[in-house]
């Protein structure tokens, strides 16, 4: 199964939706270790990805993320603009030439996104931010797949991976972002990167189950 060009347009678009109607809850998982933004600078940032594909038909799609990834990082202040930007922009050469993707396609895409956010961020898995919901997430399409499951069961399974991975979070002490200046009191809290990226994959997996 691979899921052409323009559906990955569409599916960018209903992360651009699902991000604006999560906003607020965004934005107070935020304001509890954070400065209370995260939700307005994701919400800013994909109203201007939807804005910039308006003509995209996705026949190119390396061209596509390269675009996404550019605007997310000049349109979004804070530290999740530069990391989500960085993430699509490393993953585009991977679907250079490319007008539609299949779970390989994805795999690596996730791959290179989290290698570049790793890369951009200086973090690692278990310091309370979005790496903890993308790498389960991330590991767990890996193993669906070797065990031959079909795409939207691997999707389900790495969609549920970054929800355990978001819960996760409450029993971390941040030690990157801004809630790490809270130290020990960031414990019980949830991280708003973390629940974005599960935000994301969700609706991946909402759109091609159908
Ligand atoms: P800011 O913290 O600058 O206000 P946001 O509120 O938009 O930016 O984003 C905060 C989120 O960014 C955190 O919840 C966390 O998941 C993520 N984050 C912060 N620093 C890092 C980092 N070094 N590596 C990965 N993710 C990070
Ligand atoms: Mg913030
Ligand atoms: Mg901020």
């Amino acid at each position: 199964m691979s899921i052409k060009g323009l559906e990955v347009i569409n599916i960018i678009n209903k992360i651009a939706d699902v991000i604006s109607e999560n906003k607020l809850y965004l934005t107070e998982l935020d304001a509890a270790i954070g400065d209370g933004d995260h939700g307005l600078n994701m919400s800013k940032g994909f109203e201007a990805v939807r804005e910039k594909l308006v003509d995209d038909n996705g026949e190119n799609l390396g061209n596509t993320f390269k675009k996404i990834g550019m605007t997310l990082v000049s349109t979004v202040g804070g530290a999740s603009g530069p990391l989500y930007g960085t993430a699509f922009m490393k993953a585009a050469p991977v679907l250079n030439n490319k007008s539609e993707m299949d779970l390989d396609d994805f795999i690596n895409v996730l791959k290179a996104s989290l290698d570049g956010i790793k890369m951009r961020g200086k973090a690692v898995a278990g310091e309370k931010t979005m790496i903890d919901s993308i790498e389960p997430a991330l590991n767990s399409l890996i193993e669906s797949k070797e065990k031959g499951l079909s795409i939207i069961d691997c999707l389900d399974n790495a969609q549920k991976a970054a929800y355990e991975g978001v819960e996760k979070t409450k029993e971390i002490k941040a030690t990157k972002g801004r809630s790490s200046y809270l130290g020990d009191r960031s414990l019980g809290h949830q991280d708003a990167g973390a629940t974005s990226s599960y935000l994301i994959l969700k609706t991946i997996y909402e759109y091609i189950k159908g």
